[in-house]
């Protein structure tokens, strides 16, 4: 096997003159390899967007056909039918034309009026995202806030929960994207069945990609979105509701218009404004794609993949951003860098010298980590390359 954790062995625990010389052969070759996507592609390793494959551009560039006609809402209707399996649930599962956050906020406008008590478990960027939708509806929010890197703290939630009873919503989100990590939705969903409030989760970077169960973890509202291990290109989001949840949507008094999922309700085929019908077409192939593949193999590839990027990173000396590997997530790897360490430079690097793109951190982490996305349709070919272009460019730095 001619891989990432060869050359390293090879570049960093051997002597031999033979040996160095293979490496700076496999390293040239891999440069050569890369040319080609530098003139074709950028080699997307960020958490999303994600690399689409050219399957699903194809299909995508079909033409346009009526969307109130019985073609298209047959077909979307049945994409909507296939996502359950992708969600794991029995529940509707409904399109929006939006990104992720737009589902996000739908979950939210839908469920609280002004004063209602919320609470928010946040641990990073996008958990942080739902507090501040929340105030933005007039929300009492309490934000349980766990140190970025760290889960979210399962004792903490059940005595909020106790002294709270009047909580009506309690958000999290699954695979923290600005942080790599991933929640504990099962647990969490365990303590909120017993209340009368509902579980809002986000999905968005590890919904198709990895293990996730909205009904057996008793989720009552998850949303994802296209982009990520949907490989899609952004511009859908997904949602799918419980009952409860529809209980609690039917006795608000809702703020929404454009995303009141009442509107949505009433007539599943035929969104209430325009769908985005092209990427609605992508969808369909997203999904065959999923089926071909079959959703477990899928997820226990992101998890070989996460697996490679955590070894391959910590054999070049990096440390893992979340406190434990048992909390990292399998669709995105967070690494710490240290402090003389210039990530604007050494992301430059690999952007410019071999067409590879890689994240920063996000707010206070901006500077401390870089993250690698390994999700959607990447394969061990593309984070193999990912991890030996990292080695070339920190010999540049
Ligand atoms: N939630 C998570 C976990 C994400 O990773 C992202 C995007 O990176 C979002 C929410 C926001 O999604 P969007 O940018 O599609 O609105």
């Amino acid at each position: 096997m001619v891989s990432f954790r060869l050359t390293v062995r090879i570049r960093y625990s051997s002597s031999s003159d033979d040996q160095m010389q293979m490496a700076n052969i496999f390293n040239k070759a891999c440069i050569l390899i890369l040319g080609e996507f530098m003139r074709e592609d950028l080699l997307l390793m960020i958490p999303g967007p994600t690399i689409v494959p050219a399957r699903i551009n194809r299909a995508m560039s079909a033409p346009i056909i009526p969307h109130r006609g019985k073609e298209f809402s047959e077909m979307f209707l049945e994409q909507m039918n296939r996502l359950k399996g992708v969600f794991r649930t029995k529940n509707d599962v409904y399109v929006l034309c939006g990104s992720g956050t737009a589902a996000m906020e739908a979950a939210l406008s839908n469920t609280i009026s002004p004063d209602d008590k919320v609470l928010c478990l946040v641990n990073g960027k996008f958990s942080e995202r739902f507090a501040e939708i929340a105030s933005s509806f007039g929300a009492d929010v309490l934000v349980l806030e766990s140190e970025w890197g760290h889960p979210v703290d399962v004792e903490s939630v059940a005595d909020v929960l106790s002294e709270h009873p009047d909580i009506k919503v309690v958000t999290m989100v699954f695979n923290e994207t600005s942080t790599g990590v991933r929640n504990p939705v099962e647990d969490v969903g365990e303590l909120v069945r017993h209340t009368n409030a509902i579980l809002v989760v986000d999905t968005i970077s590890a919904l198709a990609g990895d293990v996730f169960e909205t009904d057996l973890w008793n989720v009552d509202i998850c949303v994802s979105g296209s982009q990520k291990c949907f490989a899609l290109p952004p511009g859908l989001a997904f949602i799918s509701l419980s009952d409860k949840a529809w209980e609690v949507i039917d006795s608000n008094d809702s703020y929404a218009y454009y995303l009141d999922l009442k509107r949505y309700r009433k007539d599943k085929a035929h969104a209430p404004y325009t769908p985005p019908v092209s990427l609605v077409y992508g969808l369909k192939e997203s999904l065959d794609i999923i089926d071909e593949e079959g959703l477990e193999n899928r997820w226990e590839r992101h998890k070989n993949l996460a697996n490679i990027a955590r070894e391959g990173l910590k054999d070049m000396g990096f440390e893992l951003f979340p406190i434990g590997e048992e909390w990292c997530s399998n669709t995105v790897t967070a690494a710490r860098v240290p402090e003389d360490f210039d990530v604007s430079a050494f992301k430059k690097i690999l952007s410019s010298r071999f067409g590879i793109e890689i994240a920063g951190g996000q707010a206070d982490l901006k500077g401390k980590i870089f993250r690698v996305g390994h999700m959607g349709v990447a394969t061990e070919r593309e984070v193999y390359t990912t991890l030996v272009c990292i080695e070339l460019a920190l010999e540049e730095l």
